[in-house]
């Protein structure tokens, strides 16, 4: 008897939410499908709560009670991952300050500004590669629908080793630095890194991010040596591999980097002074580059500013910045597989699009430069049956530019619709 309530119970329950179900349709004058790169011309799509219910060809009818969205003069495609932002932080002079002056629940503050804008400009799903553990927070507020963001996946704290990229200590008082644990996100050692890994895995993480090497804005004289051995970055991917984690590795020498892809990562982040040899390996292990030529771009241009960075960054942002895009065309060029990623944080938060200009300005085209932003991050995330494509049973992430993209990349840069999740934030 117990078990018939609980039931009908569930019916009932389900029948409510069917009942409450919001039914929109829209009619796209070109959508893109981005698994073959092609647009399909008039198509109406049909979203039911927060999925895509289906997806048809001409204009059908509008039934009523439903909302409804023309778009018939836009260029409608799947929201826009990026695989490399920092959720919690946007540099300015007074960011190596901040980290002494603000409280937490300063740094949860600022970063909903930052979700939203992110949203905003059309990007509905970011991978976040490090901050002071908020994000986590910030990703469960944002998926229980008390703030507006993107889906986030986040890696939590990032690990280094002593005194490297992500040891949150470093540049500061001795009095303050204390010596933080794998707890903290700095490991020595393959039991400590194990641990490290273990503990982003208590603290909700979704992925693992290591600094393979030296990294141009924390306060350290070496911004490329290589900060991990082979052995420690293996025990971190075959711990992350237990827990279901992907790892991505900053990484900007070519020595640290090549310790990273051979002990299994599965991105490389930045990878300025990457080698062919580095490069064939990454094609081998099937290891994708993130390129955040945006980040390169904008560090070379605020180190010409005076005390904007401390003296120590200056020659690292001017030497690492410019290098950044020339390696990704040689490296798209020999086939390295390439993911999309801006690192907007280091920049100020919205400005992710200006990155597809960058890619095509670099010699890739901008359709492959849109699929590695729709079913490349889909793939690395392991939600490619769910995120980058406008199809039926997607979550309905749908955005729409007023230009051909394929023709005229910049237009992503102006997004003027957004949908995420079936609700729409942007007309
Ligand atoms: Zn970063």
């Amino acid at each position: 008897m117990r078990h018939l309530f609980a039931l009908l119970f569930s019916v009932m329950l389900s029948f409510t939410a069917f009942a409450q179900q919001t039914t929109t349709f829209i009619h796209a004058g070109h959508l893109l499908d981005t698994k073959s790169g092609k647009w399909m011309d008039e198509m109406t799509i049909k979203v039911s709560g927060t999925e895509i219910t289906d997806v048809s060809k001409g204009y059908a009818a509008i039934p009523q009670d439903v909302k409804y969205f023309d778009l018939k003069d836009q260029w409608v495609l799947p929201g826009l991952t990026d695989m490399h932002v920092h959720m919690e932080t946007e540099y300015n002079p007074q960011a190596y300050i901040s980290k002494f002056v603000d409280d937490p629940a300063d740094v949860a503050y600022n970063s909903v500004a930052f979700a939203e804008t992110t949203l905003m400009k059309g990007f509905t799903t970011v991978r976040d590669l490090g901050g002071s553990g908020i994000n986590i927070s910030l990703r469960d507020a944002i998926n229980k629908g008390k703030l507006v963001g993107p889906r986030i996946f986040t890696a939590g704290k990032s690990i280094a080793t002593t005194g490297g990229h992500a040891d949150p200590t470093n540049g500061g008082n001795a009095a303050f630095m204390g010596n933080p644990g794998p707890r903290e996100g700095v490991a020595d050692g393959a039991d400590q890194a194990r641990e490290a890994v273990r503990h982003r895995y208590k603290n909700g993480a979704d992925c693992i991010k290591i600094t393979a090497t030296g990294g141009v804005l924390s306060v350290a004289k070496n911004g490329s040596n290589p900060q991990f051995t082979v052995e420690e970055i293996k025990a971190i991917t075959s711990t992350a591999a237990d827990y279901g984690f992907h790892v991505a590795a900053h990484a900007h020498g070519d020595e640290g980097m090549r310790r990273a892809v051979e002990g299994g990562v599965r991105t490389i982040e930045h990878g300025t002074y990457m080698s062919e040899e580095t490069m064939d390996l990454m094609k081998k292990m099937n290891c994708y580059l993130v390129p955040t030529i945006t980040a390169g771009k904008e560090v070379a241009m605020k180190a010409e500013e005076d005390g904007f960075y401390p003296d120590i960054v200056v020659p690292k942002a001017k030497a690492v910045g410019p290098q950044i895009q020339g390696t990704f065309g040689r490296a798209y060029k020999r086939g390295v597989p390439i993911v999309f990623g801006t690192d907007a944080g280091v920049f100020k938060h919205g400005k992710n699009a200006m990155e597809f200009g960058y890619m095509v300005e670099a010699g890739m085209p901008a359709m492959e430069a849109i699929q590695s932003a729709t079913i490349t991050p889909a793939k690395i995330l392991q939600m490619e049956d769910q995120i980058g494509q406008v199809q039926k049973g997607f979550f309905a992430d749908i955005i729409a530019v007023s230009d051909n993209p394929e023709k005229n990349v910049a237009t992503l840069n102006d997004v003027k619709f957004v949908m995420k999740d079936g609700k729409v934030y942007k007309d």
